[in-house]
């Protein structure tokens, strides 16, 4: 800053004139006014009451003049500096209002909008269906037994007795993961659970295995290429076929009622034997379709019986594979058919309803059935 200096003529200090003062703050609140949104009226603030704007420099010449000139050079730029922060003040409060304003219109929720439009959704019926048909085997004392989808074809086929050019083998449709020399297959059936449980668990073993399995099948009316089953295994000392059928007459009882008759046809599988198809009394007809002159019954195609899987006493080369003595220990297994039991327990005529996710089909089952 300059000394005083009595010879010092303030009309020569052009920023002090009258008039370059006025324009100073004209200018100043002309920009002040003009200021759209905060963001303006900042830069404003800068340029027109910051330590560089013109009425700020000004204001440091006032202790350059000589010392009769100051008291009425401070006044006016005092007065002009005034105005700029008092319509600075202002302004600031306008655009903040208007900011308020604005953010309670944009940013506010409309409680009176209707929040139930979309449908909440469903379990599917599949996966509450076959937590239904392991929970009757959990309560007989079954463990819940799981394993992999991507599984070692040993697992898959070659423990549970299918020899390398066994016809079943190719039967089954296999999806191989590339290359086929990894001997990874999507597993063809909840069966390698049974060898899985031999190998991890004591002896006696009593598990229930659910889970996806996988074919070539083309996706129609009664296949796809991806489908559940539910494997149930038991070794332990002494057991026969009329275990199993006591096992199997309980499951139908506690998922369609007492009272409906059970029974096996022979059958078979190379994991077990001797192997047998299950069928069930219809729990609609009640076989009575199938007597002479007896109502049609859609549910069991008025046969009376309901097939629901397969079974058999557990092939001894099967217990052999697993280290398990076939000479003291005996065993049976079964395999159910979740899909399948899901059509003919609720009248579901087409695969594509349980595949395409249209919630008109999963809603009405609820999260119950
Ligand atoms: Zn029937």
């Amino acid at each position: 800053m300059s000394a005083p200096n009595k010879s010092y003529d303030p009309v020569e200090v052009s920023a002090l004139q009258p008039d370059a003062l006025d324009a100073a703050r004209d200018e100043a609140l002309a920009a002040i006014a003009a200021a759209a949104d905060l963001d303006a009226l900042k830069q404003a603030r800068l340029a027109h009451a910051g330590d560089r704007s013109p009425l700020a420099l000004a204001n440091r010449e006032i202790g350059a003049l000589p010392p009769q000139g100051r008291a009425e050079a401070g006044k006016r730029i005092g007065a002009a500096r005034g105005a700029v922060s008092k319509a600075l003040k202002e302004r600031q409060a306008e655009l903040e209002a208007e900011r308020d304003q604005r953010v309670l219109v944009e940013e506010s929720v409309d409680v009176t909008l209707p929040w139930d439009r979309a449908p909440r959704g469903a379990r599917h019926p599949l996966t509450t269906l076959q937590e239904r048909m392991v929970d009757v085997f959990v309560s007989m004392g079954f463990e819940v037994a799981e394993g992999p989808e991507v599984e070692a074809e040993w697992f898959n086929f070659d423990a549970l007795n299918f020899k390398p050019d066994h016809p079943a083998r190719s039967m089954q449709d296999t999806f191989f993961v590339e290359s086929e020399e990894t001997g990874l297959v999507l597993r063809t059936h909840t069966s390698p659970m049974q060898i899985r449980s031999l190998l991890a668990r004591e002896l006696p073993v009593y598990v229930v295995g659910p889970g996806r399995t996988y074919r070539t099948d083309e996706l129609d009316a009664t296949h796809a290429p991806v489908f559940h089953q539910l494997e149930g295994l038991a070794v332990d000392e002494g057991l026969t076929m009329a275990d199993l059928r006591g096992a199997i007459d309980a499951f139908v009882a506690g998922m369609f009622g007492e009272g409906l008759t059970v029974r096996m046809r022979p059958s078979y599988f190379p994991f077990t034997e001797p192997s047998a198809e299950v069928d069930m009394r219809c729990f609609v007809c009640r076989g009575a379709s199938a007597e002479p002159g007896g109502e049609p019954c859609r549910t069991c195609g008025s046969e009376g019986w309901i097939e629901i899987g397969g079974c058999g006493m557990v092939n001894p080369r099967v217990l052999t594979a697993c280290g398990v003595d076939a000479g003291r220990y005996s065993g049976w297994a079964f395999g159910l058919g979740v899909e399948r039991t899901l059509m003919f327990r609720h009248g579901v005529e087409d695969m594509h309803d349980m595949v395409e996710g249209d919630l008109r089909f999963t809603l009405p089952f609820g999260t119950e059935i």
